[in-house]
């Protein structure tokens, strides 16, 4: 017997219960990924993540072929070429994760009317919880997130599952060769994709100081793991598992992150419209500027912190939490621009780039998702003072000012010596009008 194990956005073999109940079925398991052209045609496929891809991609086939195996790629319609696959090799049965956005549940739709019985749909492989899974009695979805984590910790999680360490595949399987990575557009700083890369991250990564420094932006301390759960690469209810043996305040905050990554999915999956129109309170009175939209795209906003975490997505396809924080709060609330427009730029950019957790932090920034106090404000100049104290992040992001020493780098307009940084442009809206915007914001004014 025959049965196909499709890969989407989890390319591993450590903890997979797709890959597991394939072995279950069948004496012989095809692995497959489809290259489906919908998902670029979705604005999904950015070159950033397409590179990333290509590495996930040879990584998985090197990784199956150790075992015994290999990696199936065809083109095409998801549903229509597993579907043919399937009848190719005689298959009795399909495997595939239960995906959260609205194009998975599309795809997943496609696949029960292309395969009727024989597909298996599996859940908790792109989460810790399955979307559904953890709810408020009579809801299908938690809107807050306190008492969605409480009730997440008390969940049971499934058992970690081993890699399988032989995997017989059917002979000649055909496909596609492995994709490439794009030539152009892609982040020069770009982190290698695959789950060996994911897996020595992991390793190397100190979560003890978690705690104390994932706010720091100059420390960079976070997991930078983010890629890699966003593709799969590493199962989040193995993460969860590791740091709850490891124990301690790193490790706890480190999980609280894991919670919001599932809080976000549960929403999104239940509210699939969220990722393109307001999750909670309307807000239409957004101004139109085009110049100070690509201003901040650019990174040339006058504001160094602002600046310095858009200039690192762009080298990077990454950005630090704590400015993707303020960055985004600058955008909806100083510049009072759409947050979809936001939303959009850092889509084209972050190798970690996911509609459940772009979309609706952007909309918890914005004031318009879940957040309780949505007229939270961030402003940019505290929180360079309090999150980059010396100007290090700034100066190594933003070079026109590498010269400028200590915090003083954060309010170039205040420099005795200002005409020395020509380079770099003034503030694209006067400091004291800055304030002015975030006190209406809060609503003082
Ligand atoms: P760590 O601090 O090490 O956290 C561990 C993991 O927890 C992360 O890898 C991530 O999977 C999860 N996590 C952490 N914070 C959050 C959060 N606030 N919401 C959901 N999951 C979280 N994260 C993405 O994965 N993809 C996105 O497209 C994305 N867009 C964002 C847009 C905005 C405006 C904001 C404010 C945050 C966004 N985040 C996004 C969440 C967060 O910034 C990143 O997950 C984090 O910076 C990734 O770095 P890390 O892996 O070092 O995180």
């Amino acid at each position: 017997t025959v049965a196909i194990a499709l890969f989407t956005q989890d390319l591993r073999l450590h903890d997979h219960p797709v890959l597991h109940a394939a072995r279950n079925a069948a004496d012989r398991v095809a692995p497959l990924f489809v290259r489906d052209p919908r998902v670029d045609a979705a604005g999904f496929a950015a070159p950033n993540r397409l590179a990333f891809l290509a590495d996930c991609l040879a990584d998985l086939d090197g990784s199956l072929r150790a075992i015994g195996s290999r990696l199936t790629v065809r083109r095409g319609d998801t549903a229509e070429e597993t579907a043919r696959l399937a009848t190719e090799l005689g298959a009795a049965t399909v495997h595939v994760a239960a995906g959260v956005t609205a194009f998975a549940q599309r795809r997943e739709n496609g696949l029960r009317t292309a395969l009727g019985d024989r597909l298996q749909v599996h859940d908790g492989v792109l989460t810790v919880q399955p979307p559904g899974r953890v709810t408020p009695a009579g809801r299908d979805h938690y809107a807050v997130f306190t008492p969605y984590h409480r009730a997440w910790q008390q969940a049971h999680r499934r058992p970690v599952l081993p890699a399988p360490r032989a995997l017989h595949t059917p002979e000649d399987v055909p496909g596609e060769p492995l994709p490439t990575a794009p030539a152009r557009g892609v982040s020069p700083g770009l982190p290698p994709g695959g789950e060996h890369a994911a897996r020595s991250r992991r390793q190397h990564w100190d979560v003890d100081g978690y705690a104390d420094l994932h706010d720091d932006l100059a420390a960079d301390a976070t997991s930078h793991l983010s890629p890699y759960l966003h593709f799969g690469c590493l199962s989040p209810n193995e993460l969860v598992a590791l740091a709850e043996r490891r124990g301690g305040p790193g490790a706890e905050a480190f999980v609280r992150q894991l919670a919001w990554r599932d809080f976000h999915h549960q929403v999104l999956a239940a509210r699939p419209e969220a990722a393109h129109s307001d999750y909670r309170t309307r807000h239409d009175r957004w101004h139109h500027d085009e110049k100070e939209a690509e201003a901040w795209r650019q990174g040339r906003t006058g504001y160094p912190i602002v600046d310095a975490g858009l200039r690192q997505l762009a080298h990077q396809g990454w950005m630090h939490n704590r400015a993707r924080l303020l960055t985004a709060c600058f955008l909806a609330k100083s510049l009072h621009l759409d947050w979809r427009i936001g939303a959009a730029h850092f889509l084209a950019l972050l190798v970690d780039g996911d509609v459940a957790n772009n979309q609706l932090n952007w909309q918890w920034v914005a004031g318009t998702g879940t957040d309780t106090r949505p007229n939270r404000v961030l402003n940019p100049l505290l929180q360079a003072d309090r999150y980059d104290p010396d100007g290090t992040y700034v100066r190594r992001w933003v070079p026109e000012l590498a010269a400028v020493p200590g915090r003083a780098v954060h309010r170039p307009w205040q420099l005795p010596d200002r005409d020395r940084y020509p380079d770099y442009p003034d503030p694209i809206i006067p400091p004291d009008t800055l304030t002015q915007r975030l006190r209406s914001a809060r609503g003082l004014d």
